[in-house]
């Protein structure tokens, strides 16, 4: 299958290749992705966060990609008009958070490192290839194949904020906003697909922005050992978890429910969750 910025998001690319938002949502709960794979169920999701992060990519992709974000309807208004209040003490005028989101803006625009890094490179650059064997899809944000880099942009709530999480071992320990949201491992297949499909090995740089008055801008880098390590990390752990997730995708095993998310909670019925009262999951 041959990937172009029209079948990207498809179902059927999906279906094909493993990629960062699919397989991490397979970690987290196996029937709720295979569910939301086949379109059976949608989640409820902060639709005004996604717009944010489209707002401010596509800003910096090209005037023509941030028209047409700004115009896109899916029949519920265009993305402009949903970033106007309604009502309120903004009513009329942009929303709080896509004011923040202009702030965003202002800061990366004016900063020098951003203009000199990811400015030039090449934008929304779609690169597959097999890691373990296995097909895997991604679109870099901004690629120097010369100065071998590619760069992200994140933004997070607060940069500081951490996030608590449960190793293999059962431990629950607190980790920073790139391993709490698998960036590492998105950087560690993005480094990989870049390789397969340019023959470069470029570095991983993320330009992360808080969404904080003022806001916070963070260069995150992967060059040291404890950074590179963390890379390798990344993907050991796709090679040991792949195999069951693409067999389920295939729909050659049964998912496994995580039995306490928002899908599973809607499944949930007396009798298949009928649990003695000392064995209730925590966390
Ligand atoms: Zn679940």
């Amino acid at each position: 299958m041959k990937l172009t910025v029209e079948n990207y998001y498809s179902n059927e690319a999906n279906r094909h290749y493993l990629s960062k938002s699919i397989f991490t949502d397979f970690e987290r709960c196996e029937a709720a992705a295979l569910a939301k794979l086949n379109g059976d169920w949608e989640p409820q999701r902060d639709e005004k966060a996604l717009l944010v992060g489209n707002y401010l990519h596509s800003y910096f992709e090209s005037p023509e990609a941030h028209q047409a974000f700004l115009d896109e309807d899916k029949g519920d208004g265009t993305n402009a008009d949903k970033m106007i209040a309604k009502t309120g003490k903004n009513k009329g005028k942009l929303k709080a958070d896509f004011q923040v989101a202009n702030a965003m803006i202002d800061r990366l625009k004016a900063d020098e490192a951003f203009n000199q890094l990811y400015i030039p490179g090449q934008k929304e650059v779609i690169v597959t290839g097999e890691i373990h064997g296995v097909p895997w899809m991604g679109k870099i944000d901004s690629l120097d194949l010369e100065n071998e880099f590619f760069y992200d942009i994140k933004t997070s709530r607060d940069l500081h904020e951490g996030a608590w999480v449960k190793t293999q071992e059962g431990r629950n320990i607190k980790v920073p906003f790139v391993q709490a949201f698998s960036y590492d491992l998105q950087m560690a297949v993005y480094r990989e697909l870049i390789r397969q499909t340019f023959g470069v090995t470029c570095q991983p740089l993320i330009f992360a922005v808080s969404k904080q008055t003022p806001c916070e801008l963070m260069g995150i880098t992967f060059d040291g050992d404890d950074e590179q390590a963390l890379l390798d990390t990344a993907l050991e752990r796709i090679e040991e978890k792949q195999t069951h997730i693409k067999a389920v995708v295939d729909s050659k095993e049964e998912p496994v429910g995580c039995g306490k998310c928002e899908y599973c909670r809607g499944k949930s019925t007396i009798s298949n969750n009928l649990v003695g009262a000392t064995q209730i999951s925590l966390g």
